[in-house]
C-alpha cells in the first residue's frame, strides 16, 4: 500500500532500527518506546489487522508471532519472560493499519490492562 506508514518502513523508504528480518516479516524498535524493550514485528505484506491477517493468511501470522519470540530470545528476554500485544481498533488505542505485533520487556512490565 502506497499511504501506509509500515509499508514504507518495510520497502526502506522510511528509515527503521533493524532488529531481526526473516523472508516474510520485518522487526524494528518502536520510535516511542513503552518499555526498555519495545520491537514491532510486522508481515512484509500489507494486511490491515491481527485478524485480516490470521484470515488471510495464517501462515504469515505464525511467522509474525515466531519472529516476535526470536526478537525476545535476540534481546535476552526469552527468560525472565516479555509480552507480545496486538492491538485492534480505537479502544486499544490503534494508530497505525498494517498488523504489527508489539514485543515489550527489559524490565518487570506493569499489570496489564488497565
Ligand atoms: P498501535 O498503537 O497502532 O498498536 O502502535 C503503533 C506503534 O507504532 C506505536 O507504538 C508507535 O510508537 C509506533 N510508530 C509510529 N510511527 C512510527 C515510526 O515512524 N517508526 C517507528 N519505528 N515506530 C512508529
Ligand atoms: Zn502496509
Amino acid at each position: 500500500m502506497s499511504d501506509c506508514l509500515f509499508c514504507k518502513i518495510v520497502a526502506g523508504d522510511v528509515p527503521s532500527t533493524k532488529v531481526h528480518e526473516t523472508p516474510t516479516t520485518l522487526a524494528f524498535r518502536d520510535i516511542n518506546p513503552q518499555a526498555d524493550v519495545h520491537v514491532l514485528v510486522v508481515p512484509k505484506a500489507h494486511h490491515e489487522d491481527a485478524a485480516a491477517l490470521a484470515a488471510a493468511d495464517p501462515r504469515l501470522l505464525a511467522d509474525v508471532v515466531g519472529a516476535g519470540a526470536e526478537v525476545a530470545r535476540l534481546e535476552g528476554m526469552a527468560e525472565p519472560g516479555y509480552r507480545l500485544v496486538f492491538n485492534t481498533g480505537e479502544h486499544a488505542g490503534r494508530t497505525v493499519f498494517h498488523a504489527h505485533l508489539h514485543v515489550l520487556g527489559g524490565e518487570q512490565l506493569g499489570t496489564f490492562g488497565r
